[in-house]
């Protein structure tokens, strides 16, 4: 059986193509937006956002009956859907073809089942996509992405991010649980920027509560940067944050002490590619120190 490697997917992918056709012609502006802060990235896509919004609205007013809005409307949707799902097809059939048919009996085994030896959870940030980053392939990780990668704390409601974690530690029973946060991160940003009290009034304020823990240190450790650095130190903060709640779980705690599972931090810096990563040492008197420290570069 060919060995599934990062590789096959970068050269023969479509995404390595410069086929016209493709779902996302905003990836050269991107790359170049780089180079501009996070507070000036988020201003720029507000702004064209907010044009588009009122080019649409400007359409819509101009049209008297509510029959011509609907064709209109519908009509953009079309056309948008149109142009994505011919790339998302190409991409799709080039899997099939150069990945999927060529590792034809590993793909036949996992669909009998699975058994990851991780857990990622990472954030829904489109620039952080675990299995692109770190190479994993179909079978290798169970992934949970969220805003800001976050875990709430045992006793707080229920969650998908619990359901996920509930499944991977008792019946999947992975072995390494792996937080991964990162530079830049929307939903640090929103955390740091909202008042002390827990923000309820919207869903973003709701979740991004659940590293208020993280912001107050940050408040506490950090006041002489600047906002932006906070931000920053904030979103390492969180991870920690995270793991120190993944041991509120009765169950991740008890597999923790055993030696059955491991935990770690990551940090994915995207502005310079760098990552970070360390390994909690849980002791069993219930001592939480990090180990295994590195940083790849
Ligand atoms: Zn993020």
């Amino acid at each position: 059986m060919a060995v599934l490697s990062p590789a096959s997917f970068v050269t023969k992918g479509p995404s390595s193509s410069s086929s016209s056709s493709s779902p996302f012609p905003a990836r050269a502006s991107f790359l170049r937006a780089q180079s501009i802060s996070g507070s000036e990235q988020t201003n720029l896509r507000s702004s064209s956002a907010s044009k588009s919004m009122s080019e649409f609205k400007l359409k819509v007013a101009k049209n008297s009956t509510g029959m011509t809005k609907e064709r209109e409307i519908d009509d953009t949707a079309t056309l948008t859907s149109k142009n994505l799902f011919d790339g998302l097809k190409e991409r799709f059939l080039s899997f099939k073809k150069h990945t999927y048919l060529e590792n034809i009996e590993h793909y036949e085994s996992l669909a009998k089942g699975q058994a990851p030896k991780v857990m990622v959870i990472a954030c829904g940030d489109s620039r952080v996509c675990p299995s692109n980053i770190l190479g994993f392939q179909p079978g290798e990780a169970f992934v949970v992405r969220n805003v800001a990668n976050l875990v709430p704390h045992f006793e707080s409601g229920p969650s998908e991010t619990k359901a996920a974690l509930e499944f991977a530690v008792n019946v999947l029973k992975v072995q390494n649980i792996l937080v991964v946060g990162h530079s830049r991160c929307g939903g640090i940003r929103a955390l740091m920027s909202m008042h002390d009290d827990v923000e309820t009034s919207s869903f973003i304020g709701s979740w991004v509560s659940v590293g208020m823990n993280a912001r107050k240190r940050t408040k506490a450790d950090a006041s002489n940067l600047n906002f932006d650095q906070q931000c920053r130190h904030c979103e390492k903060e969180s991870v920690s944050c995270t793991l120190t709640n993944l041991l509120t779980y009765p169950w991740i705690e008890e597999k923790a002490k055993g030696g059955e599972l491991s935990i770690h931090g990551g940090y994915y810096d995207f502005v310079d590619c760098t990552f970070e990563r360390w390994t909690l040492d849980y002791k069993e008197d219930g001592e939480v120190s990090v180990k295994d420290r590195s940083f790849w570069c």
